[in-house]
């Protein structure tokens, strides 16, 4: 596809820096850039080679806008695929606006949000769920989502999906070719075959659905329940976490006065920690209120560090044993981490007596100092433990787009309809449509199948200038 547009825009962040990159895109890239363009050697911008730098300096008549590099990239060995040329500039604001204000003013347009991104799927230098990674990479900001999206913009997701998809259209187009001669009784698929690929394709498509929970919990954080009382060394402990790992994402204080959000990347992986009060009985109404809040919090998130001061819990343990059964009973199935902290505090003994009496409930028991930074580590790991980085660590394709994921299901769906109509001796022309619908599901996903209303949900997603 051409587009005989020429789009503008700032690729690399809005506001000052030290140097800025604007980029433009289309059949007259290069001839538009040229007219604005002096070049040190007097080169014509026209007659140069792909993938060549260009010193010289942008000229609005006889008005010098700024000294630049220019970098050609001929069509289609383009990120766009179409003829591109980015000019390095100095980073001033007013600089940047200057020259963008020229180029609109010699013929380029403004680009929408992920245009250039947009315009390189059309012009199949990518599948679209390439394209949808590379917005996903560069909001990543841990090192699993990194990854995944890395793995995803290399194809290999799409790659499996694509096969698959390829393999299902021949035994479609054999089982329509069937129809055409109906009264002849004949098989052109071979149904063994047919049947094996059934179970690949099922096979694939359920790990893939699988993956959607990891994946999912590495794009937005693992949620986290911090529980405990004012002043238990719940902010010490999650600074303490936060020791080597630098990427502190968000300490947001919420609305009501007990939520608190930190969200911390831990072994690579984001966890979200949601701070709540303990829950002990109460007739305050106040606090009351905290619990129901507390149990909410704990409903919502997947692992929960229930925290206790040290001196408080040896003189309490009996009322504080009562308070972690009533959580376990409530939440059977959450995982529970119980962590004693300022163990500093304590004698040797007492750490010890404190573990026996707790070993009856059989929970995860943790005891540390976050403050010293004891058995620090070990929570860590703890956490860790939690993830199911499996897949993560085996490289294999992760699904974190909500959009893939909602096609899986559907292609699931219709397999299955596929197996049960095989199995029942359903007509061939029944089979045929829900086989068809499989692979527009498959299409959905790679871009083999798309639409304006579907391109412009994804793209509108994008930053302007990528
Ligand atoms: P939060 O209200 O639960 O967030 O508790 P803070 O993290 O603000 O800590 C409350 C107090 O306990 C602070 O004065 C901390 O310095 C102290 N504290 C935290 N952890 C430890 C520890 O391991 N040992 C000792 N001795 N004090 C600690
Ligand atoms: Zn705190």
């Amino acid at each position: 596809m051409i587009h005989h547009d020429s789009i503008v825009a700032l690729a690399t962040p809005s506001g000052a820096g030290a140097i800025a990159i604007i980029r433009i895109s289309g059949e007259e890239a290069i001839t538009i850039g040229n007219t604005v363009f002096q070049s040190i050697k007097g080169k014509d911008l026209t007659q140069q080679k792909s993938h060549t730098l260009h010193l010289g300096h942008i000229v609005d008549g006889n008005k010098t806008l700024d000294q630049v590099l220019i970098s050609i990239f001929k069509g289609p060995n383009s990120y766009t695929g179409e003829n591109t040329i980015e000019i390095s500039c100095h980073g001033s604001t007013y600089i940047q606006q200057q020259i963008i204000q020229l180029l609109l003013r010699k013929g380029c347009r403004m680009a929408n949000p992920g245009e250039f991104t947009l315009r390189s799927f059309l012009n199949g230098k990518m599948d679209l769920s390439q394209a949808e990674a590379i917005a996903d990479l560069i909001s990543s900001d841990n090192e699993a989502s990194h990854q995944i999206a890395m793995q995803q913009m290399r194809g290999g997701f799409s790659n499996e999906i694509a096969k698959l998809r390829e393999e299902l259209l021949n035994f479609a187009s054999l089982i329509e070719l069937e129809l055409d001669f109906a009264e002849e009784d004949v098989e052109f698929a071979d149904r063994t075959q047919f049947w094996e690929l059934l179970n690949r394709i099922e096979f694939v498509l359920k790990r893939l659905i699988d993956s959607f929970a990891v994946g999912n919990v590495i794009k937005n954080g693992i949620p986290v329940a911090i529980v405990g009382e004012p002043n238990v060394g719940k902010s010490t402990l999650l600074n303490a976490l936060l020791n080597e790992e630098r990427a502190i994402v968000s300490h947001i204080a919420g609305t009501t006065r007990d939520t608190i959000e930190d969200e911390l990347v831990i072994g690579g992986i984001s966890f979200r920690f949601i701070d709540t009060a303990g829950i002990r009985e109460t007739k305050d109404l106040v606090e009351s209120i905290g619990i129901q809040k507390t149990f909410e919090k704990i409903e919502q998130a997947q692992v929960v560090l229930y925290l206790f001061e040290s001196l408080k819990f040896k003189v309490q343990s009996s009322e504080y044993i009562i308070e972690i059964e009533k959580i376990k009973n409530q939440f059977p199935l959450k995982p529970l981490v119980v962590v004693i902290n300022k163990i500093d505090l304590l004698t040797t003994n007492e750490i010890v007596t404190i573990r026996q009496q707790l070993e009856t409930l059989n929970i995860k028991l943790e005891t540390i100092s976050a403050k010293n930074n004891l058995g620090v580590d070990e929570l860590k790991n703890q956490l860790l433990s939690f993830v199911n980085t499996g897949a993560l660590r085996n490289n294999e394709t992760i699904v974190t787009n909500t959009r893939h994921y909602d096609s899986l299901l559907k292609a699931l769906d219709e397999i299955q309809k596929v197996k049960f109509g095989l199995e029942t001796n359903l007509s061939s022309d029944l089979i045929a449509l829900d086989i068809r619908e499989a692979l527009y599901q498959f299409g959905l996903i790679t871009g083999q199948v798309s639409n304006d209303e579907l391109l412009g949900n994804i793209f509108a997603n994008f930053c302007i200038g990528k």
